[in-house]
């Protein structure tokens, strides 16, 4: 039997933006220590860089990059909450500016990309064919979003688990796109949202190793959040409950957590995954 893989992925950006506004207590508090763990480990993840953070803290953005993790694009401000409510020419905007943003600190263009809260649609599949990008990980299997009950804002419910070549004209179905999307992975315990630190905090290691090995499919995708690795309540006492819990200064037993997947399945990168499927493919 083939072994289980893992991604550790990481989405680089400001403080909760859903509640809170230029705030990046969890890059200056949350990405140092995150490193050091990992380079403790041996793990090496995927970074989703957001361009404002490479702006404001160009030295942490290079320690990630110099500690050889992959690097990825997660658009530039993190403000608005959902891409695939804006207009292409929008989207090619933002893209484009956080990749270059990306290329000033580090000199060389991304060609990974996750969309805030995996708002990804059609638009943004011809965006990063066109600005040259290879793998997008975006969609979250499982994940429906409506506004007031009514309106679809996303719906990836029938999306596939495993790699596929993406369509230029629906996300959730295999097109011909020379773009190749790595599904994030769907928590088996609690549909519709990431395998992450969130969850972690707010559930615990038992709950969170039992997650991953639950998964069905060949691979994880685990999902990291800077504001969910240090406690955030202490500075923002108002935040609600839910937040609170899930946003805690918790390395010991991440890192706990981290060595026992080390040692019954295999860490890799998100690069590594689609390689695979290209191998396949071909
Ligand atoms: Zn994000």
């Amino acid at each position: 039997m083939t072994q289980k893989r893992i991604v550790l992925s990481v989405d680089v950006e400001r403080d909760i933006s859903r509640y809170i506004s230029e705030s990046y207590f969890g890059v200056e508090e949350g990405i140092p220590p995150l490193l050091d763990t990992l380079s403790d480990l041996g793990i090496k993840g995927n970074f989703f860089l957001t361009g404002n953070v490479c702006r404001k803290h160009p030295t942490i953005v290079k320690d990630i990059s110099h500690q050889g993790h992959g690097i990825g694009c997660h658009g530039f401000e993190h403000k608005v909450q959902y891409y695939s409510s804006r207009t292409k020419e929008w989207q090619k905007e933002d893209i484009s500016k956080a990749k270059n943003e990306i290329e000033v600190v580090l000199g060389r263009a991304p060609k990974v990309f996750r969309a805030p809260n995996f708002s990804v649609n059609a638009d943004t599949i011809q965006v990063l064919e066109s600005l040259d990008f290879e793998l997008d990980s975006s969609v979250l299997p499982g994940r429906l979003v409506k506004k007031w009950r009514l309106f679809t804002i996303l719906d990836f419910r029938k999306a596939p688990r495993e790699p596929y070549r993406l369509s230029e004209r629906d996300v959730t179905v295999p097109g011909d796109s020379s773009i190749i999307e790595v599904p994030v992975t769907e928590n088996p315990l609690n549909s519709g949202i990431p395998i992450g630190s969130g969850f972690l905090n707010y559930f615990g290691k038992e709950e969170f190793l039992k997650a991953v090995d639950v998964v069905k499919q060949s691979y994880v995708v685990l999902l990291l959040h800077p504001w969910e690795l240090v406690d955030l309540g202490k500075r923002y006492p108002r935040l609600p409950e839910w937040v609170i819990k899930a946003c805690r200064l918790n390395f010991e037993i991440l890192k706990a957590c981290l060595e026992e997947f080390r040692s019954e399945y295999q860490f890799c990168l998100l690069e590594d995954i689609r390689a695979d499927f290209l191998a396949k493919d071909s």
